[in-house]
């Protein structure tokens, strides 16, 4: 979950789950043993980059323009190039801000692998030195009600692999994002959404987890599609909690409703038969500089929201280009697309660990002092399987991101008809994402698709809606 507060992209919920996965189930990225929080408060932040309070009305030199001005080239003329358009936007971008945001997501690539390796370390350490099964005895002293014992087995594990954890996520999640200046919260505050995040791990994997074995231990043969299904609805629940539950533990989330902005964007959403009581504002300046927006929850929790660094930062024809493509999501319905993927991807996850937990198992087994797949000592095994699941597939995970991303591109550049505050956006969202990757990096990488090729489409779609565009300029 703990990107849930920070990590904004165009998120929308089934990043939670993902995330959820990603992150809390293989290492948590959260610790907080409080004896030690003092000494570590002090150590880092004399470490990390002077604390100054951050000033939200500043940005640092290297970060994209504020103001983005349609360029010469890509002014709405009888002799309007798509290619000429694009590279004229491109090329507001000042060089200094080009290599930042390069070596920021770039650096992204490596952490992947990096996360990957030391969470493995991390489960095997777990395993070889049967720290998993000594987690079991403890749980099974202390009570002999079985539910209980899972609960108090998930505890530990997270306490432990936040501990192990700690460095990579300090380094990952505050010092980096420090670094390129893309953070705004001094260190405590940073480690109380850390304590945060501890607690809605706690919560909700002890939730899961009692559940999973639960199942596994009542169905030993047939448990992998039992548990794929508890997965799936339980994937269902956190989506639909998210923004009324789970988002409000971090930020503020307010209905839109200052008249200035909102009364464009309102105007939007009506047209696109969105209730208007669906869009909201968060307050995520609070972590980050980020500009975003996304689509969350199911069902009555199914809302739209902009950050107020967006609101605040993007021109008001950028502004109504994002908006566009949140409503893009939203009307095409990715949320629940998004739901029946992952549902793919969670049964499919249990049909390999049904096989891979008996197959190791077997090997190593008794060395480890596992029981079986219904003992809770198993479950560093179980995320070993899922660390390497999640790591093949991430071209494919990104694939069909990026695939529904395009979708809400193309759709929102037709219900704000806004190509230039479109392209406004790509740039401002170039920030956090490199602008021109090759196409083999792109399919690999990119959860979206580039900033070029998003401000080609726009500046595509703006040659073939030159007549609308002329129209619109004149007073
Ligand atoms: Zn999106």
């Amino acid at each position: 979950m703990g990107a849930l507060a920070r990590k904004p992209l165009c998120i929308y919920s089934q990043h939670y789950f993902y995330s959820y996965l990603k992150g809390t189930l293989m290492i948590s990225r959260v610790w907080r043993p409080c004896a030690l929080i003092v000494l570590l408060f002090s150590l880092f932040s004399r470490l990390a980059f002077a604390e100054q309070a951050p000033n939200p009305g500043t940005q640092p030199a290297t970060a994209m323009p504020s103001v983005i001005n349609v360029p010469a080239g890509a002014q709405a003329s009888a002799n309007f190039d798509t290619d000429v358009a694009t590279n004229a936007y491109l090329a507001e971008i000042p060089a200094s801000a080009k290599a930042k945001s390069d070596a920021y997501f770039e650096g992204g690539y490596w952490l992947i692998l990096w996360d990957f390796v030391y969470a493995v370390a991390v489960v095997l350490l777990l395993l070889n030195l049967r720290w998993s099964a000594a987690f079991r005895n403890l749980a099974e002293r202390i009570t002999r009600f079985k539910p209980l014992q899972t609960m108090i087995y998930w505890v530990q594990y997270l306490l432990v692999t936040s501990v192990l954890g700690f460095p990579l996520t300090v380094y990952e999640d505050y010092l980096r994002e420090h670094k390129y200046g893309l953070a705004t919260q001094t260190f405590g505050p940073w480690m109380g959404d850390q304590f945060k995040n501890l607690l809605v791990d706690l919560v909700l994997g002890a939730i899961l987890f009692t559940l999973l074995f639960g199942v596994v231990r009542r169905f030993p043969r047939t448990w992998w599609l039992w548990g794929a299904s508890v997965s799936t609805l339980f994937t269902v629940l956190v989506t639909l909690i998210a923004p009324v539950y789970l988002v409000p533990i971090f930020n503020k989330v307010t209905p839109l409703n200052d008249a200035k902005i909102a009364g464009p964007i309102l105007s939007m959403a009506r047209a696109n038969g969105i209730a208007v009581k669906d869009v909201y504002k968060i307050d995520a300046s609070k972590q980050s500089t980020r500009m975003s927006a996304n689509v969350s929850g199911l069902g009555h929790t199914l809302r739209i929201t902009l950050n107020d660094n967006l609101l605040r930062r993007g021109s008001l024809e950028e502004i109504q280009a994002v908006m566009g493509h949140e409503m893009g999501h939203y009307v095409l319905n990715h949320v629940y697309k998004g739901i029946f993927f992952f549902a793919i991807g969670i049964f499919a996850l249990f049909a390999l660990l049904y096989w891979a937990l008996n197959w190791s198992l077997a090997q190593w087994g008794e060395k480890w002092q596992i029981r079986g797949v219904g003992d809770t000592a198993v479950l560093p095994l179980v995320v070993l399987v899922g660390l390497i699941f999640i790591f093949v597939l991430t071209p494919v995970v990104n694939t069909f991101i990026r695939s529904q991303e395009h979708e809400a591109d193309m759709y929102g550049l037709n219900a704000s008809r806004q190509p230039d505050g479109f392209a406004q956006g790509a740039i401002h969202l170039g920030e956090y994402r490199k602008m021109s990757p090759g196409p083999v990096e792109e399919w690999i990488f990119f959860d979206h698709p580039s900033g070029r090729n998003r401000i080609h489409d726009a500046m595509q779609w703006k040659a073939e809606n030159l007549k609308l565009m002329t129209e619109q300029a004149k007073p």
